[in-house]
């Protein structure tokens, strides 16, 4: 550490994002990226763009925005645009704690990060035995709830319904939705936007939109909290999605059919692969995203994420108490899980 930094940063215990290896001799099961390739109207409308690199990009985003509203079925004012989730994220835990932050122990391990970033209080709220987020325990509190639905890395969904008694509980405290996974099977906040104004959407292109290498995001809310956001994006950093990613991002939202095809082969090869994973011994939580959260009785979560490492498969273990026995796994292509299958079905040979 040098002698320049704020001692206030000296404890940041920053996010350790997954491997991403520059060379492509691993399978990828370990950030959650889409194992198709971006919608052909993305790599049609970026074609000839990067001449346009040159000028700044729309501070505004308003194409996208535009975009996403119609989609979405909202005004485009209710719409922020955001260089990844990560960055909306951070926003909020930002501006809008200004009691604190309430979030599960086992849920996305950015938040604690940006609540020690930010100087906000955390009140943790332990997932119950089996994992499951039960909205009981957040009733009554004070600080800016966030809940990733479906949570990560559990996988688990609750009914948007239940969270939006929750946000109609107290109108004074603020609800964050996490979206990242929705598209996956599981049923989005969105809808209970223009009746809730309490409620805030976060949601991402990396996933279910292939474009995780594109920085695209956005939220969704009331106007007002739009507004807020404005201020805080106009006083860090105006020009925050670059011209490519706003053009890819466009396309991608029109591209409705390449999108519901996409998310629907990685939902049916998650099915099977969870039977095939099961059938091997596994157990796991019942996923609605875009990965399996598993454990085997036989093999410590760090033994099997070494030994599938060792046969060039990457698949994300995070440890720490509760979840030391699991592995994340995400959804690959069809070929991609054959090959996860049967480099397991080989490592359980060995250590029998
Ligand atoms: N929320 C959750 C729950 C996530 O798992 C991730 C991906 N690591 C993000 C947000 C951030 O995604 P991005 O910044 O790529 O939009």
């Amino acid at each position: 550490m040098s002698i320049f930094l704020d001692p206030r940063l000296n404890a940041l215990k920053p996010y350790t994002p997954g491997e991403q290896p520059q060379e492509g001799k691993f399978i990828k099961l370990n950030t959650n990226e889409s194992p198709y390739p971006p919608s052909p109207k993305v790599i049609e409308a970026l074609d000839g763009k990067a001449e346009t690199l040159r000028l700044y990009p729309d501070p505004e985003c308003g194409e996208l925005r535009s975009a996403i509203a119609q989609v979405h079925d909202l005004e485009t004012e209710q719409i922020i645009a955001g260089n990844g989730s990560d960055e909306l994220l951070a926003f909020i835990f930002q501006g809008f704690c200004p009691k604190g932050a309430a979030f599960a122990d086992i849920t996305y391990g950015f938040y604690k990060v940006w609540a020690q970033l930010y100087d906000v209080n955390a009140k943790i709220v332990p997932l119950r035995e089996d994992f499951t987020l039960c909205l009981e325990d957040y009733r009554g509190l004070n600080e800016t709830i966030f809940i990733a639905n479906p949570n990560a890395p559990t996988g688990i969904a609750l009914d948007p319904r239940d969270i939006a008694a929750l946000a109609k509980e107290k109108p004074e405290r603020l609800v964050v939705v996490d979206e990242a996974y929705v598209d996956f099977g599981a049923e989005s906040c969105i809808r209970f936007i223009d009746e809730l104004s309490n409620l805030l959407v976060v949601r991402t292109f990396s996933k279910s939109r292939n474009l995780a290498g594109g920085r695209v995001a956005f939220a969704a809310g009331s106007r007002e909290i739009i507004a807020d956001l404005n201020r805080i994006k106009y006083s860090f950093n105006p020009y925050n999605l670059n011209r490519l990613s706003q053009i890819a991002g466009t396309a991608s939202v029109l591209d409705t059919q390449y999108f519901s095809e996409c998310c629907s082969k990685i939902i049916s090869t998650r099915e099977r692969s969870a039977g095939e994973l099961r059938a091997l011994g596994f157990e796991m939580t019942e996923s609605r995203t875009n990965f399996l959260f598993v454990r085997h009785p036989r093999l410590k979560g760090a033994e099997l994420y070494k030994k599938l490492r060792g046969r060039g498969i990457l698949v994300r273990h995070f440890g720490g108490e509760r979840i030391e026995d699991y592995v994340r796994i995400t959804i690959g292509s069809d070929k991609e899980m054959d090959a996860l299958i049967e480099a397991l079905a080989a490592i359980l040979k060995e250590a029998t």
